[in-house]
């Protein structure tokens, strides 16, 4: 159906929670809705040696408990409570968030920073898009109109990961201004395999290299946390709106990343 009305001006409907609303204001007027929330098969989340799964109707309630017995798991669980009030959560879902790429998406973030694998298809086939191709720009992605995004893929992360992640809004439930989630191993007392992501705060979330460089080696202290926040205040491009402008973000960012860090410690 996706292949006959996405062309159409027609648009998946999923969970509808950003959608809906989307459509009330009257800022989206589709044509046509293609309801995928019956197709038993999307709503399925599995393990497969490295990878979590997590197919196109997995609310985000569904993570509320770990998923998965492992670091991943837990991060999915400590992330998911900052995602919009409990209701919204039993009926958004997971890859609705990510197709619909707003830059303070709590999953953007996490598929971002964790170098996620999306799988699209239509009936010209299959094709799997890496998260850094993926997200384009503001609520702008690579899906072509008649592509259903069929699952996202995680990569299990190795055991010892320690994870942080902080945001900052205005009310519990709100959009995030900013927030950071990072991840890396200690090894012999050093910070390796350092993965430092910003979300809210630029058009799109993404990893902030020069950021994670300022934690490579070093020790997991206060020292090396303000050093990789400063840093990735500095190179960021922060978004203005009514909420805050580009300098509060350009703060908000230092702070959140610093926390993360503290906490990925703690
Ligand atoms: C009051 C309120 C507060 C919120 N706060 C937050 C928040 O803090 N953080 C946050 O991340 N979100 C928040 N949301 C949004 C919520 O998380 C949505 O559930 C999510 O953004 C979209 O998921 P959905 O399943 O509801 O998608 P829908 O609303 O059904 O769809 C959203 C868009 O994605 C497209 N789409 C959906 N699924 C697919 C698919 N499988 N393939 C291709 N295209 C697809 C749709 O066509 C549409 O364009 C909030 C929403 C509300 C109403």
């Amino acid at each position: 159906m996706l292949g006959e009305f996405g062309p159409q001006d027609g648009r998946v409907l999923a969970g509808g929670q950003s959608l809906v609303p989307i459509m009330a204001f009257r800022m989206a007027r589709p044509a046509h809705l293609v309801d995928i929330n019956g197709v038993a098969e999307l709503a399925r989340h599995s393990r497969d040696g490295g990878t979590l799964s997590i197919g196109a109707v997995v609310r985000h309630a569904a993570f509320h408990r770990p998923l998965v017995d492992t670091e991943l798991g837990r991060m999915l669980s400590t992330v998911v409570r900052h995602i919009a009030h409990y209701p919204i959560r039993t009926r958004g879902t997971f890859c609705g968030s990510i197709a619909h790429a707003d830059p303070a998406s709590e999953w953007c973030l996490v598929a971002a920073t964790l170098g996620a694998e999306m799988v699209a298809r239509s009936k010209r086939g299959q094709r799997v898009i890496a998260a850094e191709h993926f997200f384009e720009g503001l609520m702008t992605t690579a899906l072509a109109e008649d592509e259903l995004l069929t699952e996202v893929r995680l990569p299990i992360l190795p055991s010892q990961t320690r994870f942080g992640f902080e945001e900052f809004n205005r009310r519990a439930g709100d959009f995030a201004i900013a927030m950071a989630l990072v991840t890396y191993r200690v090894d012999r007392g050093v910070i390796v395999e350092p993965r430092v992501g910003i979300g809210g705060a630029e058009a799109r979330p993404r990893r902030i290299a020069e950021a994670e460089a300022a934690l490579q080696g070093r020790p997991p202290a206060l020292e090396a946390f303000q050093a990789a926040a400063a840093v990735a205040a500095d190179v960021i491009d922060p978004i203005e709106d009514i909420q805050s402008d580009a300098e509060y973000r350009r703060d908000l960012v230092r702070t959140v990343t610093r926390r993360a860090l503290e906490r990925a410690a703690a």
